[in-house]
């Protein structure tokens, strides 16, 4: 990896966000809320923060830390951030400005740059010159070091932002994009030991959502979860949440309820309709007085075709009679691209360790085309309200 030389050693940090830009009234809730997951994501890391500000749709850190690297991969892992640079502030004063680049630009000259752009945004309109005049005045010290401006194909860019002080940087890292974790509301994801449900996870934390997890496990008891993969798996994602609720329930009280009822072709999808009616319940039951803590969907990691179970026609008979909306942000991806996000977020060969999911003790021989009808019938052979209330009363909850 090649190094990163901060330009200070303060380590100040500037932070553009990403489309919390477009939120107009709300811009100052969906900013805080990012302010404060930086702040948490520090705590996380170990990193200690200085101090953290807004200002003018900017947010400034200053680490103490002597180590770039750790910062760049901490916020690398906030979601709402399009990207953030190490920057020099220098006062309000256009010959500080030039003295600083000055540097810069000799600097350039001995690593042999020929070529170089600048980039100035002045958002404080109060400072004397316009963008254009001070890229225009860099350009002739540039010139008297016999550096080219050159627009279009620049080796390097400096970026001047101008606020109350100005910053001087000219490297920038790329956030994840997407939204603050915390500002859209929450959601509970079913989640198995595979690839794609931690995976949806993830990708509802990128549109702002909070997750709770269900998992259902086939141990006999719901303490053997207990440091196992599920666990690891929501810990790596707290990384990116901070804190994650998890309620397990043993697999086995549906499976004695159902056992020898019901067709086999309509086992998975079956036993699918009970996960999402059992979240369903969870999110009415566990709905808090706090609006914002309500669980307001479901997700799982369902990818249409993947596997038999995942049908236009299963997809829908799984669904049957599931009021709260289920999400399903995977639906349309090809699995590499499951695969590469994973391997993004660092579950991917967690994924792949061996586990005995629910779902490979159910039927083989699966219905490809589950019709709603054949659906109905087949779930009268069951209590399904029974089974329900009997698994809630075996309900393990922990927070990680
Ligand atoms: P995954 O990789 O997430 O396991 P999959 O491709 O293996 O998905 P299925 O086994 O059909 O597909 O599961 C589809 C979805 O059902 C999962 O993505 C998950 O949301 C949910 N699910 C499956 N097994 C469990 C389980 N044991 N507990 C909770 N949810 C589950
Ligand atoms: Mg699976």
């Amino acid at each position: 990896m090649k190094k990163i030389n901060p330009p200070s050693s303060e380590m100040k940090v500037l932070v553009h966000h990403a489309e919390i830009g477009l939120k107009g009234g709300h811009f100052s809730f969906f900013e805080r809320r990012l302010v404060e997951n930086i702040k948490k994501s520090s705590f996380r890391a170990k990193i200690k923060l200085g101090g953290i500000q807004r200002k003018e749709k900017r947010i400034f850190c200053d680490f103490e830390s002597k180590n770039p690297e750790e910062v760049t991969s901490l916020l690398k892992k906030v979601f709402g951030i399009k990207y953030f640079s190490f920057v020099k502030e220098i006062n309000l004063n256009q010959d500080e400005l030039e003295d600083y680049v000055k540097g810069i630009l000799k600097q350039l000259k001995k690593e042999k740059i020929k070529k170089i752009a600048f980039k100035t945004k002045r958002a404080n309109k109060k400072f004397p010159k316009t963008s254009v005049e001070i890229n225009s005045n860099l350009g002739s010290i540039a010139n008297s070091l016999g550096i080219k401006v050159d627009y279009k194909n620049s080796e390097k860019k400096i970026f001047i932002e101008i606020t109350d002080k100005i910053y001087v940087y000219t490297e920038r890292f790329e956030g994840l994009g997407g939204l603050p974790v915390g500002t859209s509301g929450k959601v509970l994801c079913l989640l198995s030991g595979g690839i794609d449900s931690i995976v949806a996870a993830w990708l509802m934390m990128k549109r702002g959502c909070e997750i709770d997890f269900l998992h259902f496990h086939t141990y006999k008891e719901n303490k053997d979860v207990l440091g196992g993969k599920i666990i690891k798996l929501v810990e790596i994602l707290n990384d990116f949440q901070y804190s994650s609720k998890v309620y397990f329930i043993p697999y086995y009280i549906y499976f004695f309820e159902s056992q020898g009822r019901i067709d086999e072709r309509y086992d998975v999808v079956m036993f699918k309709n009970y996960m999402l009616k059992l979240g369903e319940r969870i999110a009415l039951e566990k709905n808090s007085e706090q609006v914002h803590k309500r669980l307001r969907g479901l997700v799982t990691g369902d990818n249409l075709a993947q596997v038999a179970s995942q049908t236009l026609e299963n997809i829908n008979a799984s669904s049957f009679k599931i009021n709260l909306p289920i999400f399903r942000p995977l639906l349309t991806y090809d699995k590499q691209e499951i695969i590469n996000l994973s391997e993004k977020i660092g579950t991917y060969l967690l994924s792949l360790k061996e586990y005995k999911d629910c779902c490979s003790l159910l039927g083989k021989r699966v219905s490809v085309k589950t019709e709603i009808d054949t659906f109905e019938k087949e779930l009268k052979k069951l209590d399904m309200e029974e089974i329900i209330n009997k698994s809630l009363k075996e309900i393990f909850e922990i927070n990680l």
